[in-house]
């Protein structure tokens, strides 16, 4: 027979390790009541028994019983029943999800509260204020919650109350006072609804119940968790808890604390307290409350109590916790407790102290830091002290979309930006949503600022995408795109060039400039820094310790994607142990432009070998210097990889100037000759035309030569005793001939190279594997290849079918939206498609050649997340852009400890 499902767990069951089962708030309650803290006792409804309800709309059959056995339970060892009339039995009924969710439901507290037993509770409290009060919460926390009535009627009812007695809180109203309110309350929900406030104990739990599930599919809910990438079909726990009272006199209270200091990590009292209350009124600022040091001298029992429970809490999770508690004459109750959050800066520095303390080893201390809050540190800040100071007006709070502190002159279209820019304006992007019209602009603004649109706004990806520091969905500001000018609460107004700054990684938004600080963690990185400097904020000696923890244990190692040597010098500081992509093409920029112009027109062999020869010498001296950044390093360097049409003149414009000097009778022959090659270049779709590998194959000497660059560089370095470690990567390659051809040639160029100067180069060379078909004969390319790199950014343009640059601004938005993928797959890899790919060609690489060394250039080389993955596939390098390799160092730690 089926083993009988078991929908409700008593607190005395569960443990913090059921948060699936339980939720966060019901798992923990049940941990903190087996530690013997106070805890009123009290039951919680399974997840399970919410995915049932979700899918079939009705409870499951077994939980009405199961809630009655509870509940009698409860009762018995109480000595009442819920909403008995001479002495009642209040409950909470509170929602509770795996993971912590605002935008779910309140908590309805006093359940069991009626006409029938409200004197009961006055009586045995000796408090009819009490009583009441109590009451009032109850039918307007229910109304609002269960009953669906716009909250803001008991707002304005409580409001009128208050005025009519010249009351400036709720502590003025007296016992009549909140009995005429709980009348009042009762007819705006008869009003509202057309129904009664329900009387009957048992119904007020189970509707409540009822709503905690009913929460999960709200809107708010549902957009939460798409934002946070929540899985969908987890369903919420109902915790039902037994009421204890903050609101019996000022001997009574409630409030909240931190084990430590979430935002700075130092440990302490930190929390607030406020006396003769009830639960949300702490964090409702609906009164002042105070410090949660002064409770030391109003209750120095129930203080000092309530600092050892903190001390066990924070033992037993071996981390930073946050309370809430609530003192009912002069006894202390627990009442909920989690792992807190904390600013990026707080987890390095609680990392380290707990390993100091004992509680924690270095491996646990990376999975408690991430290198998304590593990357948060490097980012440039505004100085706090002048944001803070008033010295500049905050004009409102967006979403921080995308991190960083930009300043500039407010433009409120793109084709200004761009203007401005170009004459050496900084600009900020002021629009009311983005759209991939003002592409253009938003890579010519130094942030964007828009008034509309969420984390998942055209403006929040692409400027993400781009690095760039984006806050959108600024409500409260009016853009006024027509008349260029924005309007701030307050009547501040912005027109088109007045400065304004905007913080990324807060939202917050400044009139005027805000002095930007560069982060001292990267200063620290830099190497301008030392790793002590700073004793009495402590940030950079724990992101020092904790890169230690990482350095010590990660597999992988981590490269950078530099192109000249000063980059390549950065990423040695920043940790790279070596360059995992040196792209070649900037080699041909700039002056060097004519030279791939004759390059291109050359007629004859001799033509060509003089245009090579012309550009042998500056690519070698550019290796030169790379090599010297790099010595003891190796560094791999992909031959020409993009159109030679990128390095000539626009069609466009040579065919109007071609057209005009026609007109006048004078063309140039050479500008005739360039236009003919431009357009015998000219490709509908570059990306899949004559590039890499092909133009190896098809423009005799190129790679020859780029060849030759590195083996005379490699063979230069040498001879000054020093330790050059040149790689040649082939990219685009699809099929193993590709590769023959081409290394066969190479092999020539260095046996001549090594004839010449007497010296053993050791050059390994090797391929990307950035096409579908490359990936699939893997087994074959390794033959011809020392190494493969993955090329993770085509490869997923060519697997998925995507055109990168076209696909981002355009439709990822929607996509987004529609939950099709929950991230870019150019930011994070797609492991079911691509990664796949990845796995596979790796597995039949190494089949073929057991040393052949593996690693990945693209983007994805400092996602954290595709880093976890590249670990997982045993790749040995990751490879990413200098800034990037502090956070790929992290994870690559993270994902090994
Ligand atoms: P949230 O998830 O919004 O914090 P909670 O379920 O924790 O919701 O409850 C909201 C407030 O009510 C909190 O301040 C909590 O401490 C208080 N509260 C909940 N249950 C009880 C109870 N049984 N007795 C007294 N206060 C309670
Ligand atoms: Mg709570
Ligand atoms: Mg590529």
């Amino acid at each position: 027979r089926q083993k009988q499902q078991k929908f409700v767990y008593d607190f005395t069951e569960g443990n913090k390790d059921l948060k699936d089962l339980l939720g966060g708030k019901g798992a923990n309650l049940a941990e903190m009541t087996n530690l013997g803290l106070p805890v009123p006792p009290g039951f919680t409804i399974t997840t399970e028994a919410c995915r049932v309800y979700l899918e079939s709309g009705a409870e499951p059959a077994a939980l009405r019983d199961e809630v009655s056995a509870h509940l009698e339970a409860l009762e018995k060892r109480m000595g009442k029943r819920l909403g008995q009339a001479d002495d009642p039995l209040l409950v909470s009924v509170r929602s509770g999800a795996k993971f912590s969710m605002p935008g779910m439901m309140d908590t309805v507290l006093n359940i069991g509260l009626s006409d029938a037993s409200v004197a009961g509770l006055a009586a045995q409290a000796d408090n009819e204020r009490f009583a009441w009060d109590s009451y009032r919460r109850l039918v307007q926390m229910f109304g609002k919650t269960v009953m669906d009535v716009d909250g803001d009627l008991f707002e304005e009812a409580m409001e009128a109350a208050k005025r009519a007695k010249g009351a400036d809180s709720d502590l003025g109203l007296d016992a009549g006072d909140l009995k005429q309110l709980v009348a009042d309350f009762q007819q705006i929900v008869l009003k509202e609804t057309g129904r009664e406030f329900p009387q009957e104990p048992r119904e007020q739990m189970d509707l409540a119940v009822r709503a905690v599930f009913d929460s999960w599919n709200t809107e708010r809910a549902k957009l939460y968790r798409r934002q946070e990438r929540i899985p969908g079909d987890l369903g919420t726990a109902v915790t039902v808890c037994s009421m204890v009272f903050g609101n019996l006199g000022p001997d009574s209270g409630t409030g909240v604390a931190f084990t430590r200091d979430p935002a700075s990590g130092a440990q302490g009292t930190y929390g607030d307290y406020l006396q003769n209350a009830q639960g949300e009124d702490v964090v409702a600022g609906i009164r002042n409350t105070v410090p949660l040091a002064e409770l030391e001298g109003i209750d120095k029992t129930s203080y000092d109590q309530l600092m050892s429970i903190m001390q066990t809490l924070e033992t037993h999770y071996r981390d930073l916790c946050d309370i809430e508690f609530t003192i009912e004459r002069g006894h202390l109750w627990m009442l909920q407790t989690r792992v807190g959050k904390r600013t990026a800066a707080a987890a390095f520095r609680i990392a380290t102290q707990l390993v100091d303390q004992g509680l924690i080893d270095e491996a646990e201390a990376l999975q408690r830091v991430t290198g998304a809050q590593l990357s948060q540190l490097m980012f440039p800040r505004f100085e706090d002290t002048v944001a803070d100071s008033g010295q500049v007006k905050r004009i409102g709070w967006g979403i921080a979309a995308s991190p960083g502190a930009a300043v500039g002159k407010a433009v409120f279209d793109s084709y200004t930006a761009v203007k401005w820019s170009r004459s050496g304006e900084q600009v900020i992007l002021i629009r009311r949503e983005t759209n991939p019209d003002d592409l253009n602009g938003m890579i010519a603004a130094e942030g964007i600022l828009t008034s509309r649109g969420g984390k998942t706004s055209h403006a929040a990806v692409v400027a993400r995408g781009m690095g760039k520091t984006c806050v959108c969905g600024a409500e409260e500001l009016e853009v006024d795109t027509k008349r260029r000018r924005l309007t701030a609460p307050g009547g501040v107004v912005i027109e088109e060039g007045d400065l304004i700054s905007i913080d990324g990684s807060t939202g917050k938004i400044y009139l005027g400039e805000v002095p930007v600080v560069p982060s001292p963690v990267v200063e620290y990185f830099e190497g301008r820094m030392h790793a002590g400097a700073d004793e009495a904020d402590g940030l950079v000696q724990a992101v020092h310790r904790v890169m230690a923890y990482a350095d010590r244990v990660r597999r992988l190692q981590v490269r950078a994607n530099a192109d000249n040597a000063e980059d390549a010098a950065r990423a040695r500081r920043f940790g790279a142990q070596g360059i995992g992509l040196c792209r070649t093409e900037h080699m041909f920029l700039g002056e060097r432009r004519e030279m791939v112009e004759r390059l291109v027109l050359a007629d004859t062999d001799t033509e060509r070998e003089e245009a090579l020869g012309a550009l042998l010498p500056l690519q070698k001296a550019d290796f030169i210097e790379l090599f010297e950044a790099m010595d003891g390093l190796p560094v791999t360097v992909r031959l020409l990889d993009p159109p030679l049409h990128e390095f000539l003149p626009d069609i466009t414009e040579l065919s109007v100037r071609v057209a005009l000097a026609e007109s006048r009778k004078d063309a140039n022959e050479n500008d005739l000759r360039l236009l003919q090659a431009v357009h015998k270049l000219h490709e509908q779709n570059p990306m899949l035309g004559l590039r890499g590998v092909r133009l190896g194959l098809v423009i005799p000497g190129l790679f020859a030569m780029q060849v030759r660059a590195i083996a005379e560089a490699v063979a230069h370095r040498k001879a000054a005793k020093c330790d050059p470690r040149a790689e040649i990567m082939i990219p685009l390659v699809g099929t193993v001939q590709e590769l023959e051809i081409v290394r066969e040639e190479a092999d020539r160029v260095i046996a001549d190279v090594e004839a010449a100067t007497g010296t053993r180069l050791k050059l390994a060379i090797g391929t990307m594997i950035e096409l579908p078909r490359a990936a699939l004969t893997a087994g074959q390319i390794a033959e011809a290849a020392e190494f493969f790199s993955f090329g993770t950014n085509d490869l997923t343009q060519t697997v998925w079918g995507f055109s990168r640059d076209d696909v981002e601004a355009s439709f990822f938005t929607a996509y987004l939206e529609k939950g099709i993928f929950g991230v870019s797959p150019f930011e994070t890899i797609d492991k079911d498609g691509v990664g796949s790919l990845v796995r596979s060609a790796v597995e039949a690489g190494r089949a073929t050649r057991p040393d052949l060394k593996l690693g990945i250039c693209g983007e994805h080389g400092g996602d954290p997340e595709s880093v976890h993955f590249f670990h997982e596939v045993g790749l040995d390098y990751v490879s990413c852009s200098p800034f990037r390799i502090p956070v790929a160092r992290l994870e690559a730690g993270r994902a090994a400890a």
